[in-house]
């Protein structure tokens, strides 16, 4: 072979190298790539069968198995596939086929020539007259091996080709251990998804179940104040406003919970909304804590766009309620919503000029239960920003805040344009 046909080769190799990582890269179904792929290697090489055999052990012995789990053949060659004799085949029994894969070495062999045993009855009821087989490794571990039979002549595998076949089986390699890494994500998410539902019942359930027994303490509680007045002293009474305040405190949390677990339950159709006669409607329901602070609100740019309306209706009330709370004591609180409009999204900016949060504790507020003041300082229950981050999330969106502390605060959310 002179150089330049030897180049020629070599370009073709590497096309057909470089055809096969494209197609491992760019599936979406497994089965089709391995299919497109071994044909492509079959087709070059001329053989009859590829296949690939993956390691595992049985879950209740503990022995070591292997079992066929892809083939390629050429028309007219009997597929083995389903040859209940190749699935969880004990490694042992073919212990002499396995010892060069495990050393990291092919395994090549004319059949006739082979010794009697296993191995060779095997590979003789398959109609295979020369095999060669080449060791998966993936991450250190041998994790099967890829077979090339030929049913047809006694061939001896040249270098060239040998080098080819071990370039595929290592691009095979990198795409299994692609694959198995992203089952893994995708198992991952699932089961998080799963664990996620069951916190979201729980949550309901509980907080659901909960309302009906808190309801009767403080009903007693209520009675007994009332009724025993006279028997109990100054500081009997001062016990009972407690326990009261307790269970007001215990409901609010409660009916806070159920509709965290609720959110996102009963998402109405996306209509167009009018922010500007949303935030009125908000506005007038603050009407007595606005006036009384004497709150300046403004809305800098009153759109209309097209969402959810009572999920963002939830979400401003929450950000306007924290906003007229955490204002900065002896000042009337100054509050503006500003809306952006983005090629794919809304960005809203929720700034008051109140206490402010120190950026520490920027993540740390939108955790349920999650408070950076007393219930004396400052009435709540720590579920407000959890909710509206779930709400938001619910939506597609996001929320962030950043702010100085005394000076003021900006949550910043975005909402994606529906498509
Ligand atoms: P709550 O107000 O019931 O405590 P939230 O989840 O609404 O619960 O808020 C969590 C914490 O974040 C609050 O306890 C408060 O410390 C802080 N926070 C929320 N909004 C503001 C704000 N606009 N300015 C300053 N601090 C805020």
């Amino acid at each position: 072979m002179n150089t330049s046909q030897n180049s020629s080769d070599n370009n073709f190799l590497l096309k057909k190298n470089f055809e096969i990582v494209s197609i491992f890269l760019e599936y979406s179904n497994w089965t089709l790539a391995l299919n497109q792929v071994f044909a492509l290697v079959g087709e070059h090489v001329q053989v009859d069968r590829i296949y690939f055999f993956e390691n595992h052990t049985d879950s209740l012995t503990g022995e070591e198995l292997i079992s066929q789990r892809f083939e390629w053949v050429k028309n007219g060659i009997e597929p083995m596939l389903d040859n209940p004799d190749l699935q969880n085949l004990p490694i042992e029994i073919v212990s002499d086929f396995m010892l060069p894969l495990h050393n990291n070495k092919p395994f090549k062999a004319i059949v006739r020539e082979m010794p009697d045993g296993n191995t060779k009855e095997i590979l003789s009821s398959q109609d295979i007259l020369s095999i060669l087989v080449l060791p998966i490794w993936i991450e250190g571990k041998m994790y099967g091996f890829i077979g090339f039979d030929d049913c047809t002549s006694e061939r001896g595998w040249g270098e060239e080709e040998l080098n080819f076949l071990q370039s595929t089986t290592s691009n095979l390699s990198t795409a299994i251990s692609r694959r198995n890494a992203m089952l893994e994500v995708e198992k991952k998410a699932k089961e998080l998804e799963r664990i996620n539902q069951e916190l979201e019942q729980f949550a309901y359930v509980a907080s659901h179940d909960l309302q009906e027994p808190l309801r009767m303490i403080s009903e007693f509680l209520k009675l007994f104040e009332k009724k025993y007045a006279e028997v109990v002293d100054e500081k009997g009474k001062t016990y009972i406003r407690y326990a009261v305040d307790g269970s007001i405190r215990m409901k609010k949390i409660i009916l806070d919970l159920l509709e965290f677990s609720r959110v996102g339950k009963n998402i109405n159709a996306i209509e167009e909304v009018d922010i500007e006669g949303l935030f009125d409607d908000l506005k007038l329901l603050y009407i007595n804590k606005i006036e009384a602070s004497k709150a300046e609100i403004n809305l800098i740019n009153p759109i209309k766009l097209l969402t959810w309306k009572s999920p963002l209706e939830q979400v401003l009330m929450n950000l306007l309620d924290n906003a007229l709370k955490y204002a900065k004591p002896d000042f009337a609180p100054k509050i503006e919503l500003q809306i952006e409009e983005q090629e794919n999204q809304w960005l809203f900016h929720f700034t008051d000029h109140g206490i402010g949060i120190d950026p520490q504790y920027f993540n740390r507020i939108f955790v349920i239960f999650q408070r950076l003041h007393t219930k004396e300082e400052y009435e709540g229950s720590g579920m407000g920003l959890a909710i509206t981050k779930k709400i938001i999330e619910n939506m597609g969106g996001q929320i962030w805040v950043e702010s100085e502390p005394k000076a003021w605060t900006t949550f910043h959310f975005s909402l994606p344009k529906p498509k």
